[in-house]
């Protein structure tokens, strides 16, 4: 909020004599009406980065609203010789923008979903291989990323690989405000598909704004964390109203929206399956079985030791982990934090906020080619 007074102010001197001034004086009160950590005098006139009183990002020309949840996203592309762009054309550009405004938040302009302002920048340098990863990404957002935006804009670079293998991307931590989606190495040397590229920056994305593989821990492929975030559903998307996100349904690349009974591996109903907390009855799931993920169509009747009978009483490691635990999942949407680990609408100076991201430990591992290589999607019916 701000506000201007007109001030009138007298004083009196040492002899006695009145003198008298007047002038404006403006009060910015530290209010962010809609909670996406961008304070609303920023969305309203800009956002004064060195405090010279030049606006430097200028955050309404940008589309920002004080009344709308809005994320604003710098990304720069490499260009693979013998591919060409490894960055997003206008189709997955649209599909984010899409999933984003279609996020179950509210705002205070009374509608739901969030504004995510995609920047397709600049063509950087090609490097097959970014290593050591964070070195050679700050490298290069040195040169191409205006340090005034550090603390309005996430800033994400679609590169070839990174690391010395076949990784999708990373995220700088959880929470946090840089990223990669690195798909070179995908489809043997090709790059990644628009869904892949669809799905993963959602995931990397994800990271940055607080999710996790699990839910609430890192613990993957749970068959109860319907969310993108799971890498049984990175790049092909969830199992919803009997599509595929990669059969045309670009918002089955989804974050969990809804809340998931737990899972008891060592006491599981098929006969009630992912029923108990929000309807469920539009989603399908996987499940892993002997090394393999099945899918059902129903998140009810689900086989989950694949015998051909349903019973109330069954033990399997439904997500493969190796051991038979309480899998929990997570109502994304609901926590999703904005503020990119203290660096998204911080009033800390540039090189704070360049020390407080240098000091963010990065995730170490993401889903490689490799690995997406072994998952299908398989009919129980075939096994
Ligand atoms: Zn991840």
């Amino acid at each position: 909020m701000v506000a201007t007074y007109y001030w009138h102010v007298r004083a009196r001197d040492a002899a006695g004599n009145w003198s008298a001034y007047s002038a404006y004086y403006t009060f910015v009160i530290d209010l962010d009406s809609d909670g996406d950590k961008l304070p609303d005098a920023w969305e309203i006139y800009g956002y004064d980065a060195d405090g010279d009183g030049i606006i430097d990002v200028n955050l309404p020309a940008l589309g920002a609203n004080p009344k709308h949840k809005d994320i604003f996203i710098e990304m720069d592309y490499m260009v693979k010789p013998g591919v060409g762009d490894l960055g997003p054309d206008a189709t997955v550009i649209n599909n984010i923008v899409a999933v984003f405004n279609a996020a179950p938040v509210t705002n205070p302009d009374g509608t739901t979903g969030i504004h995510i302002h995609l920047e397709k920048d600049d063509q950087v340098p090609y490097d097959a291989d970014l290593n050591p990863v964070w070195t050679d990404f700050d490298a290069i957002k040195s040169s191409y990323f205006d340090p005034k935006r550090t603390a309005t804009h996430h800033y994400m670079i679609w590169a070839d690989g990174y690391g010395g293998d076949t990784s999708s991307g990373i995220s700088r931590g959880i929470n946090a405000s840089d990223f990669i989606v690195s798909l070179g190495k995908w489809n043997n040397g090709a790059g990644g598909t628009n869904y892949e590229k669809l799905g993963t920056f959602i995931h990397e994305l994800g990271h940055n704004l607080n999710l996790t593989h699990g839910g609430s821990d890192h613990e993957n492929y749970k068959p109860n964390y319907l969310s993108v975030m799971n890498y049984a559903y990175q790049t092909w998307g969830l199992l919803r109203n009997g599509h595929w996100g990669d059969e045309g349904y670009p918002l089955n690349f989804d974050y969990q929206r809804i809340n998931v009974v737990n899972l008891n591996e060592k006491n599981l109903n098929e006969t009630t399956g992912l029923y108990g907390a929000d309807d469920v009855s539009n989603y399908g799931v996987l499940y892993v079985y002997a090394g393999d993920l099945y899918y059902s169509n129903s998140s009810k009747n689900i086989d989950w030791n694949c015998n051909s009978n349903l019973e109330t009483s069954v033990k399997a490691d439904i997500n493969g982990s190796g051991t038979y635990g309480t899998l929990v999942s997570q109502n994304n949407w609901q926590n999703i934090s904005f503020n990119g680990g203290g660096v998204i609408g911080s009033g800390l100076s540039l090189s704070e906020l360049q020390e407080l991201i240098q000091a963010n430990p990065p995730l170490i591992k993401e889903l490689t080619w490799d690995e997406m290589k072994t998952l299908k999607r398989v009919n129980p019916t075939n096994k």
